[in-house]
């Protein structure tokens, strides 16, 4: 699943903001941002751009220069952020539908590569990235998480189950695999060749990750996040480098494990899961009553120090339903 990073949307709702009389907060699927006064009304076609979008240096874009400039190596763009506007979380932007030049687009249609929009990605330290050996292995789904702002449509329906909760660390994608004898070790797209010196292999290395896969007789992946020094910061403020796992995947069935099921895996191999916060969850009633109860400390905060968690993310057991919750308060604090 790509993520849809800006897209033809309906405007569902715009509301007045206190003590303001310029702006106004306007609702798109789960998304609350705030726009201009007047320049927008309820079901309005409009292209949104969810955050982390980083837009192409065009003069239709030159408004955003003084929030949002920044580079992305060597290229140069603007980036968009979590932000609070008069005491409103404002996350993303609309733009009119003319900037599509008269396009025939669909309602939904993902319009970013259109108008140049790419996701902003920052850049990767050598140690991690390591040599690739090729594209990511096409038996083996890329991690990824819808957020819950997207799926705003299915909410109600989720409320009438329960649900695993994890907490969502900040970190770096990584992929181990067994499959028909070869082990592979993967970054978030990438297959990465053996060395000495590349962080993950290490990790394979000091976790026994070959090992230990094949010993389970199966074709099998595990994923998890890479976290400690050197990667994003180390919020953390981990010594070295680790490896907590949250998925498993059988490569003959092409499935995923059931969150019992992954849980069982980590036992028997002895590996280290994300933190599990609960696993009979009910949703609150509401997106904005589960955006709040993400907020919170992180389980791997070091001692004396309380360190903003980046999220949730809430598993069915069965894992056809998986999605994350970002807390707003880590994004408003959050300075990459
Ligand atoms: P994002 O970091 O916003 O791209 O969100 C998706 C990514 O979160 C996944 O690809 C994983 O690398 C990462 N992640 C971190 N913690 C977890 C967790 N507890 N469960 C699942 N994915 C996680
Ligand atoms: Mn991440």
């Amino acid at each position: 699943m790509e993520r849809k990073l800006a897209s033809v949307v309906t405007i569902d709702d715009l509301q007045p903001i206190k003590d303001a009389d310029l702006i106004e907060v306007a609702t798109v699927k789960g998304w609350k941002l705030v726009v201009k006064k007047n320049e927008f009304r309820v079901g309005d076609h409009a292209v949104y751009c969810e955050i982390d979008s980083f837009l192409p240096l065009k003069p239709e874009f030159e408004f955003l220069r003084k929030s949002s400039y920044r580079k992305m190596g060597e290229q140069e763009g603007f980036r968009l952020k979590t932000m609070k506007l008069r005491g409103q979380v404002s996350q993303g932007l609309l733009l009119p539908v003319q900037v599509l030049e008269g396009y025939d687009y669909v309602m939904g249609e993902d319009v970013a590569a259109r108008l140049g929009i790419v996701k902003f990605e920052p850049p990767v330290p050598a140690a991690l990235a390591g040599i690739c050996k090729g594209s990511f292995p096409s038996f083996i789904p890329k991690t990824d998480e819808e957020r819950i702002q997207n799926l705003s449509k299915e909410f109600s329906s989720y409320r009438e189950q329960v649900f695993y909760v994890t907490e969502k660390l900040e970190g770096s994608s990584a992929t181990f695999y067994f499959n028909q004898g070869v082990f592979g070790v993967c970054s978030r797209n990438l297959e990465l060749l053996e060395s000495a010196d590349n962080t993950l292999w290490k990790i394979a290395r000091a976790l026994k990750l070959s090992e230990k896969l094949a010993a389970t007789g199966n074709n099998i992946a595990l994923q998890g996040e890479l976290i400690g020094e050197g990667i994003q910061g180390n919020p953390y403020a981990l010594s070295g480098q680790t490896v907590k796992f949250f998925n498993a995947f059988d490569i003959d069935t092409q499935e995923y494990l059931s969150m019992p099921a992954f849980r069982e895996v980590m036992k028997v191999l002895d590996l280290e899961p994300v933190p599990l916060l609960d696993e009979n969850f009910l949703l609150p009633d509401t997106i904005a009553a589960l955006l709040l109860l993400a907020e919170g400390t992180s389980m791997l905060s070091p001692a004396g120090k309380a360190v903003e968690r980046e999220g949730l993310v809430i598993r069915s057991a069965d894992r056809t339903i998986s999605f994350k919750v970002i807390s707003n308060r880590f994004l408003l604090k959050e300075n990459n």
